[in-house]
């Protein structure tokens, strides 16, 4: 088994986002700037996006966070978003998932600037990732592909299954396996026989959100495995989607939890961020 160290290849990333970041804000007089919103005091969003500060300094950009109370309204938000489209200091703009219920999360994603749109949830961005021109990718998959290359591992004419289907994760996961000429399978809540579909895949890639849902017998003997579920086990410690334990010794790479995928997607904020700043200045 070869164990896919998340932790330095996004130490990597960063590093080459930190060198461009520096050179171009000495060329430009101005730094690379991401804004974050959180709406409400859901713990867990609180720490991501102290993260995302704390990965804006590491990289010498610029952060504005607004944090806004739960009780936020629609038009309140909108007007903040349209705010942060003009300013020339921010690059992109995030919007921390999930909002709160009284809110609109879809107007909100709607209203980003697109050329901003960091997280690239906007459907044109969505759309353009469809058809393989793109500027940004979404993190998480990005940071997935990201993972796999670095391991020097091709997915051409590869059987690659994902196992979820989400907007952030699972679609665009398999769009871009299917971009690099994987033979992709889609699994979900609503597949017959999960195993089944699991067992024969060389790169499989689990996003459901399930504490050791694959276990090794669902697991080909020297498959690539890709973890993306955040999940906490029986003793409230993070673990993955996959049983770590058993399926480490069937697999020929995988990706462990924490310390696989969860860095990545930090990294892949940045390198977007980086992306957005250097295409508001017509360079790529
Ligand atoms: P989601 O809840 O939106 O989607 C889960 C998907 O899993 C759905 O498409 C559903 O059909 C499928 N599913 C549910 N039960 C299933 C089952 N028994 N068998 C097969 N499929 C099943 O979740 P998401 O936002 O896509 O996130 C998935 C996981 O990835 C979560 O644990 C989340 O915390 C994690 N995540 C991690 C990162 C990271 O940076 N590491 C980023 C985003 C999400």
């Amino acid at each position: 088994m070869n164990l896919i160290n998340g932790k330095e290849v996004a130490a990597k990333v960063k590093n080459d986002v930190r060198g461009d970041a520096e050179y171009l804000s000495d060329c430009f007089g101005v730094k690379p700037g991401l804004a974050v919103i959180l709406v409400g005091d859901d713990p867990a969003s609180a720490v991501y996006v102290k993260n995302k500060t704390k990965d804006c300094a590491e990289v010498g950009f610029e952060s504005f966070e607004h944090i806004l109370p739960a009780s936020t309204t629609q038009e309140e938000l909108m007007a903040l978003v349209k705010q942060l489209n003009a300013d020339k200091k921010v690059h992109g703009i995030l919007c921390q998932l999930p909002l709160p219920k009284h809110l609109n999360e879809r107007e909100i994603i709607n209203a980003i600037d697109p050329k901003k749109d960091v997280d690239a949830f906007h459907p044109e961005n969505v759309g353009r990732i469809m058809i393989g021109d793109y500027d940004f990718l979404p993190c998480t998959p990005a940071g997935v592909m990201e993972l796999i290359h670095s391991a020097g591992i091709s997915v051409s004419g590869k059987k690659c299954t994902v196992i979820g289907r989400s907007n952030i994760v699972g679609k665009p996961m398999a769009m871009l396996l299917l971009h690099e000429n994987g033979t992709v399978t889609v699994c979900h809540s609503k597949t017959r026989n999960l195993a089944e579909e699991c067992k024969d895949a060389d790169i499989l890639v689990a996003a459901v959100g399930r504490a050791k849902l694959i276990t090794a017998d669902m697991v080909k003997e020297g498959a690539v495995v890709i973890d993306v579920g955040m999940n906490r086990d029986e003793n409230g410690k993070l673990c993955g989607d996959v049983d770590f334990e058993s399926v480490k010794d069937k697999a020929g790479f995988i990706t462990p939890v924490p310390g696989g995928v969860g860095p990545m997607t930090r990294a892949m904020l940045m390198k977007n961020t980086l992306t957005a700043y250097k295409k508001a200045f017509g360079i790529r």
